[in-house]
């Protein structure tokens, strides 16, 4: 209520937590005779990982229904898929490659070449414990390149897990109380689609229209990047940034935190003469042109330097994604790189000068 309004949005939000705790129900309720019907129906994930297009084709009824709308605010970003994630105790029942257990996503998705590599693809996480250790067994030895990069990251990342005696469950991502709760989801469907009172525009008069449309889509999260096509059940070769190779490309990833985007942050702060701290997420560049003062235009110039960084480094990360498909092409990788790059230096500067006269 806090937000004003006629609680029209509020009363959606309420109807759409309502069937999206049939989600819930699904996974916890294992033993139910309706689950089981339902699985018979759907396949074993009920239909909500397979994604509409494979499982329902051509059905009708509730579930259908229930599917739709799941499958909807996934794919729009409103609630995402993984608030509703594997909870790994003794790991009897958790698919150590195929479900989401450690991590934003499978580590079927994550580290692919292992993924081929394994003789157990289906196998369950307690079958890869010995002991204190983890232990694997491969269809060749993995030795050196990708495969054993792969190999050091999954290492490092299971250091922290612990296995325990009690069954795997399933947990809320929305709270603490690992519980479902109908109020969190309509809470945050609210916060998700209703603006907040005193939250800036989004909107800068300097920019063109598309990417203004690129920021907004930013702030959704509904960039295609590789992480939220997998997470919509996209199959991909590999999750890994096209631009450094290292990290999963998720959306704060590719804009903030890889090494190319890292740099070319540091570089416009220097250009602005601005103080700007290390953004993190979209967030908290939001919050940082938000506290900027709005005497001489101020607060506007550094939305339009902010936006359109962004948008160079996805325009970047196209262009590298373009590269890797044409990869006979080497020539493509120079002309692209410096386009870009002498793109964004000469539109940037102009955009400061035109900024700081105005
Ligand atoms: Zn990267």
């Amino acid at each position: 209520m806090d937000k004003g309004g006629l609680a029209v949005g509020s009363l959606l939000a309420l109807n759409q937590a309502l069937v999206y705790k049939w989600r819930w129900r699904f996974v916890t309720g294992s033993n139910r005779l309706w689950v089981k019907v339902i699985k018979s129906c759907y396949g074993v994930d009920g239909g909500f990982l397979g994604g509409l297009a494979n499982s329902v084709t051509g059905r009708t009824g509730v579930w259908r229904g229930v599917l739709k709308l799941v499958d909807r605010l996934h794919t729009a970003g409103t609630l995402s898929r993984d608030s509703v994630r594997r909870q790994v105790n003794n790991g009897a029942s958790t698919r150590f490659w195929s479900d989401v257990w450690c991590g934003p996503i499978s580590f079927q998705h994550r580290f692919s070449r292992l993924f081929h590599l394994t003789t157990n693809q289906e196998g369950m996480v307690s079958e890869f414990r010995n002991g204190q250790s983890w232990q694997f067994q491969w269809n060749r030895e993995v030795r050196g390149g990708a495969s054993a990069a792969q190999l050091d990251q999954l290492q490092h990342l299971l250091e922290d897990v612990v296995l325990r005696d009690t069954p795997d469950g399933w947990a809320w991502g929305l709270n603490d109380s690992s519980e479902f709760s109908v109020a969190d989801v309509r809470n945050h469907l609210d916060d998700m689609r209703l603006p907040a009172g005193n939250a800036p525009t989004l909107w800068s008069r300097f920019l063109p229209i598309k990417i203004n449309i690129f920021v907004w889509r930013v702030a959704l999260n509904r960039l295609p990047t590789r992480c939220n096509l997998v997470s919509k059940g996209i199959d991909l070769e590999t999750v890994l940034c096209p631009v450094c190779q290292m990290e999963v490309e998720s959306l704060a990833h590719i804009l903030f935190q890889c090494e190319v985007a890292f740099a070319l942050w540091g570089r416009v702060a220097t250009w602005c003469d601005a103080y700007m701290p290390v953004f993190d997420s979209f967030g908290e560049v939001h919050q940082w042109i938000d506290g900027q003062s709005t005497v001489n235009f101020r607060r506007s110039k550094m939305e339009a330097v902010c936006f359109t960084l962004m948008w160079v480094l996805w325009m970047f990360r196209n262009g590298m994604v373009l590269v890797i498909r044409n990869q006979n092409k080497i020539y493509c990788l120079i002309q692209l790189s410096l386009i870009h790059i002498i793109g964004f230096v000469i539109g940037i500067k102009k955009l400061i000068e035109i900024g700081m006269r105005g």
